[in-house]
């Protein structure tokens, strides 16, 4: 007989920790299930480790761009990559400790294993089986290669982290988050790094400012932006020097190749095909609003849920809001994927949330659109011969002015945002904007003084 519990999440990651934990202190008997580590993606492979390279990239910065012009005769004798990844891995592991404790002081029984289903209320794990009415689905996403000759002497996000050494020279193939937040780190700690995109711009679904101010800063400080490239083959040379030939007919020969191209979701060998669950065409998990897929008692959250936004609190929230919808009587309880902040951890940084310019456009009508903007030199590198350009956007609607976007790029963008995210999710207009007093001298002030 299988072990009964109340829910059962499959993945510990973002999402499944969460609502886990959630359930539990709702009083739920719950089963959390992780192939690999505690804590998924965000914390051995994604948001933690990168912001720790970014936080490193940010120190070689002011050594190199900006101590000089502040007075400081600095010499950097040496730059140990493989103790800032010990350190990085050391701090991941007092995560994960700190994530096992929570599961003990609430209750949840943690199992490491890769579980399976084996019908809508069964799951199996190191061959033993357990059931419970109520199973998330949070196994979240992997990398994807592409499918070229030689793909495989790349190596992909996961493989960043994994390197003891600093690449001398490095391409990084993508146009997405994760390609302009790796390029960023590893030519600002120094690697020669060559960002390979197949259209015109990185972030092409940002608003326009965004991207332009941020190949204006690739072009003054690097990394080496190469548009319209696209990988053809990949060769690997005698001296394990990888070359990567485009369509364009243009070659490079570098150390490492990353493939930063997109995720796909861990769905395809955990046994969906002895439940009712439906998967879209790419292999997402098809939910309704509340989370339900179209088996009862399963449901989806996270990086492998379709029509999802791809972000660690995200799948915190909506696991959350599940299980106080499911073990504490909020029956209206969903998560709402609207006005979602995000934050692009580049060089200068880039905060955005809302609707683009040319989305409002469409979506309100050019006569009902009133755009803020101001365009300054960040006050940090000013006395620098290094001066990195802010940029920033308000996009208002209507009559009343409601900011319905936020858009930023400079230093700082990244802490900025928050703050502003919570007046315009509560609906904020212009006017609102402006009877605030500025914090001076700030950048942020920027955006309560826009005329
Ligand atoms: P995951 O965190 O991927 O967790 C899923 C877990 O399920 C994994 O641990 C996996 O091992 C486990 N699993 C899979 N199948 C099974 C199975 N059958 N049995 C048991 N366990 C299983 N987001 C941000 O908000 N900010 C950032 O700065 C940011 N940076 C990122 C940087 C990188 C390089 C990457 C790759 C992602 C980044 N993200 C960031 C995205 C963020 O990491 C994800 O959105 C988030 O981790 C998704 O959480 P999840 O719970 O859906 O899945
Ligand atoms: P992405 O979907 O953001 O970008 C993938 C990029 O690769 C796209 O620009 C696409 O045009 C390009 N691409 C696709 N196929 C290609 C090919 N064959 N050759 C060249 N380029 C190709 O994916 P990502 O960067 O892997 O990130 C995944 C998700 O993780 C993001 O969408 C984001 O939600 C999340 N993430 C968030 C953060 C953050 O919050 N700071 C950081 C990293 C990742």
């Amino acid at each position: 007989m299988p072990q009964k519990f109340d829910y059962i999440c499959l993945g510990a990651g973002s999402g499944g920790i969460a609502s886990a934990n959630r359930a539990a202190m709702h009083g739920a008997k719950v089963l959390l299930i992780e192939a690999r580590h505690i804590g998924g993606t965000c914390v051995n492979v994604g948001c933690v480790p990168k912001k720790v390279m970014w936080y490193g990239a940010h120190i070689s910065e002011a050594i190199h761009l900006f101590a000089k012009d502040y007075g400081m005769d600095v010499t950097l004798n040496k730059f140990d990559w493989n103790r800032l990844a010990s350190n990085r891995e050391a701090y991941i592991e007092r995560i994960q400790g700190a994530y096992a404790n929570s599961f003990t002081g609430n209750k949840v029984t943690f199992i490491n294993g890769f579980g399976r289903f084996v019908n809508d209320n069964t799951i199996e794990v190191n061959d033993e089986q357990y059931s419970a009415n109520h199973i998330l689905i949070a196994t979240g996403g992997a990398p994807i290669i592409p499918d070229i000759p030689g793909a495989s002497h790349g190596i992909d996000s996961d493989g960043f982290f994994a390197l003891r050494q600093q690449p001398e020279r490095v391409a990084v193939v993508g146009a997405g988050y994760i390609a302009v937040e790796l390029a960023g780190v590893l030519h600002a700690l120094g690697s020669e790094t060559h960002l390979f995109v197949r259209k015109h711009a990185p972030l092409r679904n940002f608003d326009p400012m965004l991207y332009e101010t941020l190949i204006e800063s690739m072009a003054a400080t690097g990394p080496i932006l190469h548009p319209h490239s696209i990988p053809k083959t990949v060769e690997k040379e005698s001296d394990d020097s990888l070359t990567l030939h485009l369509e364009n007919g243009e070659q490079y020969t570098v150390d490492t190749l990353i493939w930063a191209i997109g995720r796909t979701p861990s769905t395809n060998n955990i046994g969906l095909e002895n439940t009712d669950v439906k998967l879209d065409d790419k292999g997402y998990v098809i939910v309704d609003e509340q989370q339900n897929t179209r088996a009862k008692g399963i449901y989806c959250v996270g990086d492998c849920m379709a029509g999802g936004v791809e972000l660690t609190p995200v799948a915190i929230k909506a696991g959350r809001l599940l299980s106080e919808r499911l073990f504490n009587g909020q029956l209206d309880a969903k998560m709402d994927f609207n006005l979602i902040p995000t934050v692009v951890f580049s060089h200068p940084t880039i905060g955005t949330m809302g609707l683009t310019e040319a989305e409002a456009r469409t979506q309100y009508g050019n006569d009902n659109i009133k755009v803020y903007t101001s365009s300054f030199t960040t006050m940090y590198t000013a006395i620098t011969g290094h001066r990195q350009p802010y940029k920033m956007k308000l996009v208002c609607a209507g009559r009343e002015e409601k900011v319905v976007g936020i858009h930023g790029i400079g230093h700082a963008m990244d802490e900025i945002l928050q703050g502003f995210a919570v007046a315009i999710k509560m609906g904020a207009t212009k006017a609102d904007f402006d009877a605030v007093v500025a914090i001076h001298p700030t950048s942020a002030e920027e955006f309560v003084t826009m005329r």
